[in-house]
């Protein structure tokens, strides 16, 4: 039986069905409208949004709609330095730079290293914030333009958040994070107050430059949480209301759940050699029949294949080869062995890249983290 689907801020586990994500946290689907307008605005074209990896929003309409009108926004996103980077954290970057690229977009890009000393109990403060030095080092390998991003690291960069948040607390009731976050009596109270110090990022631009700047957070559908907070206090602060567009989560090598950090053979690490990645690729789980004669004879089934889920999210961004990849493998044209071959080759040129730009970062990372 398929694990029991459990997606909060702190945990993401089982068979996601995204149509009751969407459902349980009460946001929008991203409506075909909405994504040819973006398209259409950012004059280019994106597999994010052509193959609805980008599924999900609250308040997108808005901002474009104030966009029309000549307003601009910000971009927000972050990342809780609780380890090292794996693919499946790249993936809202590489959309996040789209946006960036495609609007000239300012860009904060928040690390929440007090969440994750908060919640994570293995956890110590200063391994928190030596993981955010790391993750940023990632982030800013995707090619961030330094000049529109900043990086803001938690427990460094308080003195600008704080007054916000202290603003955002005072508005926001014990018994709203409550029924929000589920917290209980048990939560550590540095925990009960991070909602806040997540909100303020989304109201940094309006109080820099003293009037409202609409601010769009791309990011995972499990963060709604927080904007829910943000969005309840923004207009009684005198902020808009911050608007997010939500992704799907890279599947893991094993079947069921997302990549995850916590469970290290999931996932694929920027660190991991070539023989690692062989390795994890060709023991992922995948839709191939058990024998190649079977496989031949009745095809392979891509849709419940976690190979075939790396070349739709990442690594065949061409609509036509993926096509092309999926017919192949229903029609047993392919067999999974050369099919992970092929990706492992893709993901180990994808990270040699990677790695070299993310050492060219060390030498840039003052120019983008908060003056
Ligand atoms: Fe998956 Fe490729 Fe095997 Fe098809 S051939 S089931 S896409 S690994």
């Amino acid at each position: 039986m398929a694990e029991k689907m459990v997606v909060t801020p702190w945990e993401t586990r089982g068979e996601i069905d995204y149509d009751k994500l969407i459902k349980e946290f009460g946001t929008e689907k991203l409506a075909e409208e909405l994504v040819k307008k973006i398209e259409k605005k950012a004059g280019k074209s994106t597999h994010f949004l052509r193959r609805k990896i980008y599924f999900s929003h609250r308040g997108l309409k808005k901002i474009l709609e104030d966009l029309d009108n000549g307003k601009d926004f910000v971009l927000y996103t972050g990342r809780g330095p609780s380890g090292e980077t794996h693919l499946g954290h790249l993936l809202p970057y590489l959309f996040t730079k789209y946006l960036q690229d495609a609007f000239n977009a300012k860009l904060y890009y928040e690390l929440t290293d007090d969440e994750k000393f908060f919640t994570k109990e293995k956890l110590s403060l200063k391994e928190c914030t030596g993981f955010a030095y790391d993750n940023a080092l990632d982030f800013i390998a995707c090619g961030f333009k330094s000049e529109n991003t900043r990086i803001i690291i938690d427990t460094k960069d308080i003195g600008l958040l704080y007054p916000i948040a202290a603003k955002v607390a005072e508005k926001t009731t014990f018994s709203t994070a409550k029924a929000v976050f589920g917290f209980s009596n048990e939560t550590n109270i540095g925990w009960i107050f991070f909602p806040a110090i997540q909100a303020s990022v989304a109201f940094i631009e309006s109080e820099l430059k003293g009037k409202r700047v609409n601010c769009l957070i791309p990011c995972g559908i499990e963060q709604d949480p927080y904007w829910r907070i943000a969005r309840d206090v923004a207009e009684k602060l005198g902020y808009p209301k911050p608007g997010a567009i939500h992704g799907k989560f890279l599947p893991g090598l094993k079947q069921g759940g997302k990549m995850s950090a916590s469970d290290p053979s999931s996932a694929i690490w920027v660190t991991d050699s070539e023989k690692e990645v062989d390795k994890k690729i060709g023991n992922a789980f995948t839709g191939g029949r058990a024998t190649v004669e079977e496989q031949r004879r009745l095809g392979g089934n891509p849709e419940a294949c976690n190979v075939h889920a790396y070349y739709f999210f990442l690594f065949e961004q061409d609509d036509e080869k993926l096509a092309r990849l999926y017919d192949d493998c229903r029609k047993g044209k392919i067999l999974c062995g050369e099919c992970k071959k092929d990706l492992a080759k893709r993901v180990n040129a994808f990270l040699k890249e990677h790695m070299k730009r993310r050492e060219e970062a060390r030498k840039h990372l003052k120019e983008y983290l908060l003056k």
